[in-house]
């Protein structure tokens, strides 16, 4: 039974070695509590090379915007200043942080939903604002205009692009303006050209299927012709982010959880999960229906690579690739990628507090988080947490669920049984790794007044590596390569 469990992370760069120093980081835990988060600001640099390799691949330009909502860490937004990447800020609070941090208007690209406040001080810095609807672009000229700022760049995000013949289904989003709306848009930008200075088309689409961005980016192309025709000069496709990130080290372990997922839901084996949930699954007589609601935790095609694959598809409609069309047309490729650029950047540490077990025979280990502090099972990805420290003389595999510190029926760190070398004791770690995109403090809180992660930060030093408070490092720190 023990082996279906077994969802070994990957896990390299610099987070590898901070694993292999379990003293030091007991230090760490003992010194700054329970959870807490640790980042490797230098590796969100490597990952940003990565995609800039498929850059020069395809010949392209254009400019790689970290979607900053991955990660609140300071030390990785520094890092990123003082290379060549942009940041895409989502809030008013974000676009601050990013100005704080070195950043300048030039580098800044504005998303999201916009209150007033957020975009007067992007139109004050000259970022570049995506906008998400006709109504955001009449307040934001009215606001140059009143203010007599500089001419703001804008770029239309568009969404649920309608496929000639295709009955490709384009899901719907509260964002973005329909293309059908396109043309109505563009004669509000006609009256605004004063103020308002059309740089391109936009989309974000927050799934991993390759179909769907296709058919958007494709139907950016569409858009830009159109503005084309109506006299605009746009130079931009920005292809948002969901390049993802490849979670496990080995895809067999993931095929054989899914497969053995739902065997447990039709009752034909042992439950894998607590009361056995079925992550979406559920079981009508003897037959499996429903989605498995999980992130593909295993993928072969992620982050650059992922970037890569989508620039060399068919364009349906126009034929030829998407890469060569952009090239071609000389638009420059803006991405937003932000789990994809935080993969390996860091990992999240929870003390053991106590471990029992039910009159069912279940062992629950309590830790000190909850799965707000850790929400990767929020997010639906499902990886094993490392145990600290490593005994290979105590090793007896136990599958265990990990509970966490709110008195709350579901504040399950996962609701799937976790399999350890050995049964915890109070005062081990366990590692989750790979946290930074989402995982770590997207969703964390203060609820019953239990504290939040503090951050730190670790970097390469003379003697392997060291450390400091996340708010306490600066690209200055530490040997650089
Ligand atoms: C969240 C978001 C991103 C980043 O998405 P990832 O899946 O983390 O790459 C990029 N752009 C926009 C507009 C977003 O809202």
């Amino acid at each position: 039974m023990e082996l279906d469990l077994v969802l070994k992370p990957q896990v390299s760069g610099l987070l590898r070695e901070v694993l292999d120093a379990p003293t030091t980081l007991s230090e760490m835990v003992e010194a700054l509590g329970s959870p807490l988060n640790v980042v490797v600001p230098q590796q969100i640099e490597t990952n940003a090379a990565a995609y800039r390799a498929v850059y020069s691949e395809h010949r392209l330009s254009g400019t790689i915007f970290f979607a900053h909502k991955a990660n609140r860490s300071s030390a990785l937004i520094r890092e990123l200043a003082a290379g060549g990447c942009g940041v895409d800020v989502a809030s008013l609070g974000e676009l601050r942080h990013v100005l704080e941090a070195g950043f300048t208007g030039a580098r800044i690209m504005a998303t999201g939903p916009k209150d007033t406040e957020f975009l007067w001080l992007a139109a004050r810095v000259g970022a570049t604002v995506n906008a998400d609807s006709r109504e955001e672009l009449v307040e934001l000229a009215e606001l140059v205009a009143r203010f007599e700022l500089a001419p703001v760049r804008v770029m239309i995000r568009l969404s649920a692009f309608d496929s000639p013949g295709v009955t490709i289904a384009s899901r719907r989003s509260r964002f973005g303006v329909h293309a059908r709306e396109l043309s109505s848009v563009l004669d509000l930008l006609d009256r605004h050209r004063d103020v308002l200075d059309l740089r391109g088309m936009a989309y974000h689409l927050d799934t991993t299927g390759l179909d769907e961005k296709v058919r958007a980016l494709e139907g950016c192309l569409l858009a830009m012709r159109e503005a084309q025709t109506r006299g605009f000069t746009p130079s931009a496709i920005d292809i948002g982010g969901g390049f993802g990130v490849n979670y496990l080290s080995d895809r067999r372990e993931w095929d054989r959880y899914t497969t053995e997922l739902g065997k447990a839901v039709l009752g034909t084996r042992a439950s894998m999960t607590w009361q056995n949930h079925g992550y979406g699954l559920r079981a009508e007589g003897a037959t499996l229906r429903g989605t498995l609601g999980l992130y593909p935790a295993h993928r072969d095609l992620a982050g650059a690579s992922y970037l890569d694959e989508l620039l060399g598809r068919e364009s349906p409609s126009l034929g030829r690739p998407l890469g060569t069309l952009l090239l071609e047309n000389l638009y420059d490729l803006h991405i937003e990628p932000g789990r994809g650029l935080t993969d390996q950047c860091g990992l999240t540490l929870a003390r053991v507090a106590q471990v029992r077990t039910t009159d069912a025979g279940e062992v629950l280990v309590s830790v000190a988080a909850n799965s707000r502090d850790i929400s990767a099972e929020d997010h639906a990805v499902l990886m094993d947490p490392l145990l600290l420290p490593h005994r290979p003389e105590a090793q007896a595999p136990v599958g265990v669920y990990l509970t966490g510190n709110l008195c709350l029926e579901d504040d399950f760190i996962t609701r799937r049984q976790v399999r350890l070398p050995r049964t915890p004791v109070a005062g081990d770690l366990l590692a989750f790794v790979n946290t930074a995109g989402y995982f770590m403090d997207f969703a964390a809180d203060h609820a019953l007044m239990q504290p939040i992660a503090r951050k730190v930060a670790v970097y390469p030093a003379e003697q392997g590596w060291t450390w400091c408070l996340d708010e306490q490092y600066w690209p200055v720190k530490g040997n650089r390569a």
